[in-house]
């Protein structure tokens, strides 16, 4: 399917990665599927719950388990969007995060906690500066694909 997302959308997660820099930002995409395409209606920017309690439920190295290489979102905040969704006939089009001083191409880490009918929206951050936004849908096989994003 294709993305649809308006250049404000698209800045608005943009800034958000800018902002974050160089910790990882995360958010959902909210929208409704029209004529085979998802069409983006709001951006809600969420806080990376991924800190140090997290952490250690997780058998890895602490610099891996920091906020420049994760990123969680709450479940009450998904609970909050689900509701949300269902009053305005919307749903949860994706989430987006952003990859510090990395390419916008999931990593494995991504690709194992992924849930298939989400868009995955990741934003790649150099220097501060977003310099890549794509977006990416598991396959049957559970393999990332990208899907087109359009304005
Ligand atoms: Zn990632």
């Amino acid at each position: 399917m294709v993305l649809r997302l308006s250049p404000q959308h698209r800045q608005h997660i943009e800034f958000h990665a800018e902002r974050c820099y160089p910790r990882e930002c995360c958010g959902l995409i909210l929208g409704y599927a029209e004529a085979g395409e998802k069409r983006v209606a709001e951006v809600w920017e969420t806080e990376n719950a991924w800190d140090d309690e997290t952490a250690t439920t997780f058998d890895e190295t602490a610099e891996f388990n920091t906020q420049e290489r994760r990123y969680t979102i709450a479940a009450e905040v998904m609970l909050e969007a689900q509701k949300t969704s269902r009053d305005r006939g919307w749903q949860i089009l994706g989430i987006y995060h952003s990859h510090p001083n990395h390419p916008a191409i999931p990593s494995e880490v991504d690709r194992s906690w992924a849930w298939p009918q989400y868009s995955y929206v990741i934003v790649s951050v150099r220097e501060g500066l977003a310099i890549d936004l794509r977006s990416w849908q598991l396959d049957e096989n559970h393999q990332f694909r990208a899907e087109t994003v359009r304005s």
